[in-house]
């Protein structure tokens, strides 16, 4: 459920009115509803319910500061990535001893800057990295704290760009390993072993790709713990999926998801970290876009808009559906028009859907993508030199710019001239 629904025939975010938003900011921009980001939040909170557990948001999922402050309001951690995320999430306001810190390629100066800052847990992805950790937190004196990510070679059914979770992608290491893996980690005194991390991919539609790794992981626990490690902690990843098209299956719940933990994982007494980014970002935003021209093709028209896939590059990267609406509600049992809706940007890739049924519209109209709010604004780019299209924040009848577009200038002088020319 989200918080972009028709009223008196015009698409609102939460009481705003989209259009008064595109009057203040131009098109095309994105906006966020804040009741949508902390009901999804609290969804998973609530999911998790009488077991210690820590919803660390996966930030990637979209970063800005205001997004960030609104969920470490609600309480929640935040997964990172990257030395940038780990910067944002603390300028964001969100505590060291709430910050995991995930990713295949920390470099020396990633893991100085959170050992430093301090870090809740490394994610550790491989056998490199442990040493480069390990000698890293000895030098500062100081100890690491570290889940292994294990890869438990399961089929996550998702797009083969997102599944992260067979024995054929880069993360983790092999789950057959982990014995071997964790014992190296035991000898080394720049680390503390206290977990166990998973994350089998992204937009995952069905609990039982979850469940099979999760049994793996409760079984790899108790082989552990026989071994002599301490394992109290679980970090179960992210990857629940959204629904992106209104008439498709819903995606299960996170209180299903829930209860399938409960049921794999509750006896065995760990606290669970988990790190949803998609469905708590998803669905809480919309990116807005105006009609440039209705051009008639050879059996079938073009809706050119004003958006791109320098703006939303998920329908090019990953085959994705977006639902795209009018912002003014059509009459009911409108007639439809099939469209091929396509940006300006010079790429035949730089299209957003093919033989699209929807109401009629006209040069001028505004268009609102649905479910834009995760892998949206955060993998825009200024292809085309088209600067970075707004970032908008609503709460109930306010709203504010949370990143505004360059201007010209500022995009076009960011670069430099060498002295010689
Ligand atoms: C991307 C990612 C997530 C979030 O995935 P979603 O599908 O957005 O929930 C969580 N954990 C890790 C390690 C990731 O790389």
């Amino acid at each position: 459920m989200d918080h972009f629904l028709y009223k008196d025939g015009v698409l609102c975010a939460e009481d705003v009115p989209v259009a008064e938003i595109a009057a203040a900011v131009g098109t095309p921009f994105y906006v966020y509803s804040t009741a949508t980001l902390l009901r999804h939040f609290t969804l998973f909170d609530e999911a998790l319910e009488g077991i210690d557990h820590l919803v660390c948001y996966a930030m990637k999922a979209a970063s800005n500061q205001a997004i960030l402050k609104t969920l470490a309001q609600a309480g929640a951690g935040m997964d990172v990535v990257s030395g940038g995320e780990y910067r944002r999430a603390k300028a964001a306001g969100v505590p060291a001893d709430k910050i995991v810190f995930s990713g295949v390629g920390k470099t020396a100066a990633e893991i100085r800057l959170a050992l430093e800052g301090g870090i809740r847990q490394f994610n550790v992805e491989s056998e490199p990295e442990m040493v480069l950790l390990d000698a890293t937190a000895r030098a500062m004196n100081t100890v690491a704290p570290i889940t292994i990510r294990v890869n438990p070679d399961v089929d996550a059914k998702t797009h083969a760009k997102i599944a992260t979770g067979k024995s054929e992608n880069k993360f983790g290491i092999p789950i057959s390993r982990a014995r071997d893996v964790y014992r190296l980690a035991a000898k080394m005194p720049g680390l503390k072993v206290i977990g166990i991390d998973v994350h089998i991919g992204s937009q995952l539609t069905d609990l039982a790709p979850f469940e099979q790794a999760y049994q793996k992981v409760a079984d790899l626990t108790e082989m552990l713990r026989a071994e002599g490690h301490e394992i109290m902690r679980l970090d179960l990843g992210g990857g629940l999926g959204i629904p992106y098209a209104r008439d498709n299956q819903a995606p299960p719940l996170p209180s299903d998801y829930g209860a399938m933990v409960r049921r794999t994982l509750g006896h065995l007494g760990c606290e669970i970290e988990i790190e949803p980014g998609r469905l708590i970002a998803g669905n809480a935003g919309l990116m807005v876009s105006e009609v440039i021209y209705v051009k008639s093709g050879e059996g079938r028209d073009f809706l050119i808009i004003d958006g791109a896939m320098n703006d939303l590059i998920r329908p090019a990267m990953y085959e994705a559906w977006h639902d795209i609406i009018p912002v003014v509600e059509p009459e009911p049992g409108a007639e439809q028009a099939k469209y091929d809706i396509v940006g300006p940007v010079c790429e035949s890739g730089d299209t957003f859907a093919r033989e699209r049924m929807m109401p009629p519209v006209a040069s001028g109209d505004l268009v609102a993508f649905r479910s834009a709010g995760a892998y949206g604004a955060v993998m825009s780019s200024e292809y085309n030199s088209r600067p970075l299209i707004p970032e908008v924040l609503v709460r109930g009848d306010q709203f504010a710019v949370i990143r505004p577009r360059p201007t010209f200038d500022e995009m076009i002088n960011r670069d430099t001239i060498p002295e010689w020319l």
